[in-house]
């Protein structure tokens, strides 16, 4: 019989959507008449840019004629999206990009989950707490974690992120090789400003450290100060691999399309002291697991920088960055803490009078029929908080905010 990878074995089944899903599904069948609203999960709920919508239409009709038809494209992605993503996405914030430093993807959940291929089983490991899941559970899977003892991996660093440090997080006082930053962030919705970034990077420049950066909410930031990409801050690319998504910015969670850019100044260590182009490594791991993102996709992406496709993709993040205005507002109104929701599109909410995060979930779903997700399911620091999404229907969203307000 095969051996299988032990490390799989220490993951604990990821029981948090689980676990939810089970409480709210028991609260339906004892009251089947109640309207759940559920500002849980992070899904988007509106349709896809028209823009995108027809030049994918395009692309069908293409791939049906035999001139046009398209099989095996780059696997690193085609020129035309390469190109598009260069020029909207870095040149027009003054970094300059090689189309070899932009690798197409189906989505940044498989490139943060997958980028650790290409580096050592011996590396160590930061991430901010609390953090987006696959960050810490792709490192279990290579075996870097260690065990799991009280909630928390031996070999992980845990960055607390928290009220009492406005939720930007220390330089740790032991070593990181790997440093995982997430801004706008999952799940705090909080950002991080051009000086607070600089540190990272000055940080990591000094300590030779590999700082993996997920933009995936870039499209939600809304003040004109913040970055939105690392290599807005002088000597990133040294440092730094960076992750975008079409997921949050223009519907495409079920279309699939995101990408990763990995600088080639960017350098890894071998044992013996030599210094190895990580652009080089992921490109070979590129072309040989992965086959590129469809053509179909691609072309849909495409049209999210064209002119028409710019102005349906800030209307679509405008309607839930006013969702998260309407949660912000009408949540303090009530007296809660509220953090995010400005920049991004997740509020985090302290929970009151001390309660858990599960408790005041328990609260939210029994008293109002509110559905949130336990922040301490997205790690120790997340304990005494709760997610609310901005991706749901206004109309609900209003209702979820009205009812608090007369309920709680
Ligand atoms: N990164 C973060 C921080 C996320 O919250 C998510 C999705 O929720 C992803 C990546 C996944 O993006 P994609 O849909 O492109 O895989």
């Amino acid at each position: 019989m095969a051996l299988v990878n032990e490390n799989f074995l220490k993951l604990e089944k990821s029981y948090l959507f689980a676990d939810i899903a089970k409480k709210v599904n028991s609260f339906k069948a004892a009251r089947p008449d109640e309207k759940i609203i559920r500002l849980g999960i992070g899904d988007v709920t509106q349709p896809l840019p028209l823009a995108s919508r027809m030049a994918m239409h395009r692309a069908v009709d293409e791939m049906g004629e035999k001139e046009t038809f398209r099989g095996y494209g780059p696997e690193q992605g085609y020129p035309f999206l390469i190109e598009a993503i260069i020029k909207n996405d870095y040149a027009q914030r003054g970094v300059s990009l090689e189309p070899d430093e932009v690798f197409v993807s189906d989505g940044a959940k498989c490139d943060t989950g997958n980028i650790g291929d290409i580096l050592g089983q011996d590396n160590s490991i930061g991430v901010t707490d609390p953090v987006y899941p696959v960050y810490i559970d792709s490192n279990v899977m290579a075996g870097r974690a260690g065990s799991l003892e009280a909630g928390r991996w031996r070999g992980v660093t845990y960055l607390p992120c928290t009220a009492e440090n406005g939720f930007v997080p220390e330089i740790p006082g032991r070593r990181v090789d790997i440093l995982y930053l997430c801004y706008p962030n999952n799940p705090t919705g909080t950002t991080l400003s051009k000086e607070q970034l600089a540190k990272w990077v000055n940080y990591a420049l000094e300590n030779d450290v590999v700082i993996m950066y997920d933009a995936a909410y870039e499209a939600y930031i809304r003040d004109p100060e913040i970055p939105h990409s690392i290599y807005e801050i002088e000597g990133a690319k040294k440092v730094a691999i960076e992750f975008r998504s079409f997921s949050k910015t223009a519907g495409f969670t079920g279309v699939r399309c995101g990408y990763s850019i990995v600088p080639k100044e960017l350098k890894g260590l071998t044992a013996d002291g030599r210094q190895v182009s990580l652009n080089a490594l992921w490109n070979r791991r590129f072309t040989t697991k992965f086959n590129g993102a469809s053509y179909i996709t691609q072309r849909g992406a495409e049209a999210v920088y064209s002119p028409e496709g710019k102005k349906q993709v800030r209307a679509l993040t405008d309607y839930y960055m006013t969702n998260a205005g309407i949660m912000r507002e009408g949540l303090m109104k009530c007296g809660f803490d509220v953090y995010g929701g400005e920049n991004a599109p997740y509020i985090w909410l302290k929970t009151p009078g001390g309660m858990s995060s599960w408790e005041f979930f328990d609260k939210l779903l029994h008293d109002v029929k509110v559905v949130g997700t336990p922040g301490v399911g997205f790690g120790p620091s997340g304990e005494g908080y709760l997610r609310l999404t901005a991706f749901g229907d206004r109309d609900e969203t209003l209702e979820a905010v009205e009812r608090l307000a007369g309920r709680l």
